[in-house]
């Protein structure tokens, strides 16, 4: 079954209104590969998503960040998917390490805002991955399996899923996978996928790889036979992104 290549650009908590406006323009004068190729999408802070969305080749999509766990109201900072609903957001970054990290969002919490955002007909960039101590333990199938659980377990049509594999020591660090340590991971989750789920959301489910992806890596990764794209950081802040785009074809 033929995955669609999937590139997301995470441009996290960067940006002004004069930065953002740039990078779109660099986005839209971008040659890339047709939409039959490989699905675009980028994902600004909350505050640029009205410019971005407004502004943006309509080719390429957008996603939010985050979103709020179950339907808005008294949560003060919070986004909920409603909100990006009525924006009309199409995707939403879900899990990031980031977040899990940092901020303290457990697998079962995770697993409940991706099956929220789900029901209100929002589609899902959905991230695990492995911190470097799990890594070093021998833990990171475990550890990747058991966020994945979390989300398999609340959910049970994984049609808009892209799950994004992003070793926690890869992201932001310079320090990227080599092909043979994603391709291992991401054949272990698609393994994971036909055992615990179905042999048909196995096939189709797109698993991105994450973690220092830069244009001149990014050829090498997208040949392993089961990594379906990238989710992209401080490359998708810089022209190079158009680079990372066309290694779909
Ligand atoms: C990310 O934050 O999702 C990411 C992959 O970051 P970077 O590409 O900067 O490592």
């Amino acid at each position: 079954m033929g995955r669609k290549f999937f590139v997301g650009g995470n441009w996290k908590c960067n940006g002004t209104n004069e930065e953002v406006k740039k990078i779109i323009s660099t986005l839209n004068a971008g040659d890339v590969p047709s939409q039959d190729v490989v699905e675009v999408v980028v994902s600004p802070p909350f505050v640029f998503l009205p410019l971005t969305k407004g502004s943006l080749r309509p080719d390429f999509h957008v996603a939010a960040q985050n979103c709020w766990v179950k339907k808005g109201g008294a949560y003060t900072g919070e986004i909920s998917a409603e909100m990006l609903v009525n924006l009309d957001i199409p995707w939403v970054i879900l899990g990031h390490s980031e977040r899990r990290l940092i901020l303290g969002e457990s697998n079962e919490f995770v697993g409940d805002k991706v099956a929220y955002a789900l029901s209100r007909g929002l589609k899902v960039i959905a991230c695990v991955g492995e911190t470097l101590e799990q890594r070093e333990s021998g833990s990171t199938l475990e550890v990747v399996a058991a966020q994945t659980k979390a989300i398999a377990d609340r959910v049970s049509d994984w049609t808009n899923v892209v799950v994004a594999y992003e070793p926690v020591w890869a992201i932001g660090t310079g320090k990227v996978a080599t092909p043979a340590q994603a391709q291992e991971v991401h054949a272990e989750l698609r393994k994971w996928l036909h055992a615990n789920i179905s042999p048909e959301v196995a096939a189709s489910t797109r698993i991105i790889y994450g973690g220092s992806v830069n244009g001149a890596n990014c050829k090498e990764l997208a040949a392993q036979a089961d990594v379906d794209g990238f989710l992209v950081g401080g490359a998708s802040l810089k022209p190079e992104f158009i680079d990372i785009i066309k290694s779909a074809e």
